[in-house]
């Protein structure tokens, strides 16, 4: 199909809920991808920070059909080594004590609400259920978790809304005023990616875990775009010196497969009760397990350097965003521009590259194994944009 074929499709039979760019992508390998009239693309974006092997990885795909040859779906009612390795691995990674699996991020901050809610209720009983989100957070489109997005742009048509969710900007004495008496959880992102990619300052993070700590207040870290590598360290709270009660993470951690997303908790053992959502992880979590062999090798070659010189840097990354104004860390960047940042995307993909916005940022997350080439074909790109 064309693509005039395809919007016509579309706009006879989708659901009109997103804006598209006038461009059907069809295949690629790595951060280029190809549109349907074979144009070539360079991917700052891998989907939405999903794809970090960008595309048709080799090794990926290899560990995927490896368990579409076994089996596609196992249900709860049996046991399934390859989500008890993904289980093991992930706790691994973070200290977490028990994961859950669930299908999507905002299910993962959904069952992650429902916990702190549950614990709060077993050890103090009613009148304790608030949920306190930080505003302009992202936490998903479910009732619950777009009623804990502190973006009134996603509330207009959707009220009335699950009670008991209140907002406060990421400072210490709003905070102390909002997450009060009646509040069982605060639910955070480190680096904030759909408000502009807005890193959260240090002092607060670390002052607002001594005060849930305090209070006996969950602090739950959404990780879901911030995760699995993409700031440079496993999950972004990494770089603030603490350490949350629940994490949820989801996106890249399937690698661009709908196929597992978790809430999991630390420290405290928080018993999700499972199987409330179908942890259809089970397919294909031994993709995960091996995956994230290669992770970690790409995050290394990425992030530092150190093998193979057509990787970027961490540091380089960095100056790269600073020098264009850029607010981040690792491979998680917005750029700060005085023009409509959807009009820039608009003249980069026309022009061969394709970015995300962030309000009223450009949004830079490409797949964690952009090669160096990749990169300055990318920037080449986006500086001549920027100049016209
Ligand atoms: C994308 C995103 C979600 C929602 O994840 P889905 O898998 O789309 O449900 C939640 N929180 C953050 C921070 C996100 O970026």
């Amino acid at each position: 199909m064309n693509l005039s074929e395809i919007q016509q499709l579309d706009g006879a039979y989708m659901a009109e809920t997103f804006s598209r760019f006038p461009v059907a992508i069809e295949r690629g390998k790595g951060a280029t991808l190809y549109d349907t009239d074979g144009k070539r693309y360079i991917d700052f974006g891998a989907g939405i920070a999903v794809n970090i092997f960008g595309a048709n990885d080799e090794r990926w795909k290899k560990a995927v059909i490896g368990q579409l040859d076994k089996i596609q779906h196992v249900s709860n009612l049996y046991y399934c080594e390859p989500q008890v390795r993904l289980a093991e691995l992930l706790c691994d990674k973070s200290g977490a004590k028990r994961v859950f699996f669930a299908n999507s991020g905002a299910e993962a901050n959904e069952c992650a609400l429902k916990a702190a809610r549950k614990y709060s209720f077993q050890k103090y009983g009613e009148g304790r259920a608030k949920i306190v989100s930080l505003k302009n957070s992202f936490h998903g489109r479910t009732l619950f978790t777009l009623t804990a997005t502190g973006q009134d742009a996603f509330h207009k048509y959707f009220a009335p809304f699950a009670a008991e969710v209140d907002y406060s900007a990421p400072n210490m004495a709003e905070m102390r005023k909002v997450a009060d008496v009646h509040t069982c959880a605060v639910i955070i992102e480190c680096v904030q990616g759909e408000s502009g990619v807005e890193a959260l300052d240090k002092e607060f993070v670390k002052e607002l875990r001594s005060y849930c700590t305090e209070k006996d207040i969950l602090l739950i870290c959404d990780e879901v775009q911030s995760g699995n590598g993409r700031t440079g360290k496993y999950f972004a709270y990494e770089h603030y010196g603490i350490t949350p009660d629940i994490v949820t993470t989801a996106k890249g951690l399937g690698g661009g497969l709908p196929l597992v997303r978790v809430c999991f908790s630390i420290r405290r053992s928080i018993r999700c009760k499972r199987a409330i959502t179908g942890s259809d992880v089970r397919r294909q979590s031994r993709v995960l397990c091996r995956g994230d062999q290669y992770r970690r090798t790409a995050g290394r070659s990425v992030f530092a350097g150190s093998s193979g010189k057509e990787r970027i840097s961490q540091g380089e990354a960095q100056r790269t965003a600073e020098r264009r104004k850029g607010f981040g860390i690792g491979m998680m960047i917005g750029l700060e521009i005085d023009r409509d940042a959807k009009e820039i995307a608009q003249k980069c993909l026309e022009k061969g590259l394709l970015v995300l916005t962030a309000h009223s940022k450009v949004r830079i997350v490409p797949p964690l194994n952009i090669t160096k080439t990749e990169i300055d074909e990318g920037l080449m790109i986006l500086r001549e944009v920027l100049s016209l």
